[in-house]
């Protein structure tokens, strides 16, 4: 298998395994619980905690640990709307990934929503007025426009550091310093850029940041709410104690020490992940983009992510050729994972070249600094080989 896809998921390191395994075995207590044996695990949730917040400049007591990325974006988006009922509209991108878009769609709805049980934040009333913000065809974001988006019944702004599809990277440094600037809270998806370039709260100064493990090393199922000390916050999920009162729920503990390793080893390597994981990443982009005729990038040259590439294959029904690779061992996508079931369109490629069919005719590909060399060798044969077959057909059935 040549596995380029790890945007999508990565492996579980073996390091973080291991660091797991006493929690999946022996240490299988309860932190929750008065005896030492349940309690004891409570410091080990603490320094997975540490471990997670050093990854992104933050204080251990500003992490949230969650189930997943997407638990953290509803997170966020939900308790800045509760902290300011009275404001009823939201700004975000036309390139997020689905955890915001369709959370954001559901809150444009009218009508009432009633809580069956009452409950003691106001429940969210429907009806919101949501700007999707437009990309250009390089995928980035204009800061005026989001300025210009801002109004008096803004309550808050949820924009991604990097694109899941094509690694563009948004100016989230001036877009915390515009929301800032007019009092407006800002959620930042961070997920893409965790562990692949340096994220430091105290200069993107985001109200909310979301992270997930099993896009650095830990295993799915486990996530992060960073939430900056001062920021409003009532849970998504009600339970008990846990979280300081921020998440309902037993603590999944050998996840939680999983993603805290996961973050302690993807920041050791920060330094060096661009240099390890551009020049596979070019050698795939360069060797496709040269050889294969009808293909284009999607994205920016140079703002985006080291380890992303996105082409469109002119001509070529991206999920036609997935499945071919797939049949010669190699995994890519044509957008989210999430999405992968559904036969829409990239919404990415959808909102950066809204006049092509270019949405329909692209695969992403993501390596990662264990990729090697001779993979991608054998991934731009296999792409040669199967593009070629595909142009074929698309051409004795008139398609182009
Ligand atoms: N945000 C982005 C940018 C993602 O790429 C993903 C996962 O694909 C998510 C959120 C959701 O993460 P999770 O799978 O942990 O819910």
């Amino acid at each position: 298998m040549i596995y380029l896809d790890h945007n999508a998921t990565t492996p579980i390191l073996p390091e973080v395994l291991e660091a797991m395994m006493p929690y999946l075995t022996t240490e299988w207590g309860n932190p929750s619980s008065a005896y030492r044996f349940g309690s004891k695990l409570k410091s080990v949730i603490a320094t997975a905690r540490e471990q997670v917040g050093e990854l992104i400049g933050a204080g251990p007591l500003d992490v949230v640990f969650t189930s997943c990325a997407t638990e953290s974006n509803n997170a966020a988006i939900a308790a800045a709307l509760r902290a300011n009922p009275a404001k009823r509209h939201i700004v975000t991108s036309q390139v997020e990934h689905s955890s915001v878009l369709n959370y954001c769609r559901d809150l444009e709805r009218s009508g009432d929503f009633r809580s069956p049980h009452g409950g003691v934040n106001p429940p969210l009333r429907q009806g919101y007025g949501v700007t999707y913000l437009p990309v250009d065809r390089d995928g980035l974001l204009t800061p005026a426009d989001l300025e210009a988006a801002i109004t008096e019944e803004t309550a808050m702004v949820s924009l991604m550091w990097a694109n899941n599809e094509t690694g563009v990277l948004f100016p989230v440094e001036q877009i915390s310093q515009i929301c800032r600037a007019r009092g407006v809270l800002f959620h930042c998806d961070a997920v893409q850029a965790a562990g692949k370039i340096e994220i430091d709260v105290r200069n993107v100064p985001a109200d909310y940041l979301s992270l997930t493990g099993h896009k650095f090393g830990a295993p799915k199922g486990i996530g992060a709410l960073y939430v900056r000390r001062k920021a409003p916050f009532s849970p998504l999920i009600y339970g008990g104690h846990q979280e300081r009162n921020r998440r309902g729920g037993t603590e999944n503990v050998a996840l939680a020490v999983g993603m805290g390793k996961a973050a302690e080893i993807v920041r050791s390597h920060l330094p060096e992940y661009g240099e390890k994981v551009r020049p596979l990443r070019d050698q795939l982009e360069e060797g496709i983009l040269s050889s294969i005729p009808n293909t284009e990038l999607n994205g920016h040259q140079t703002q985006r992510i080291a380890n992303t590439t996105n082409i469109t294959f002119h001509g070529i029904e991206s999920e036609a050729l997935l499945i071919l690779l797939d049949k010669e061992g190699i995994c890519a996508s044509s957008g989210s994972a999430c999405l992968a079931d559904s036969d829409e369109p990239s919404h990415v490629i959808k909102a950066m070249k809204p006049d092509s069919a270019a949405s329909r005719q692209m695969v992403r590909f993501s390596v990662d600094a264990a990729t090697m060399r001779e993979q991608v060798t054998a991934a731009l044969s296999a792409l040669g080989r199967e593009t070629e077959s595909l142009s074929c057909v698309a051409v004795r059935t008139g398609r182009v």
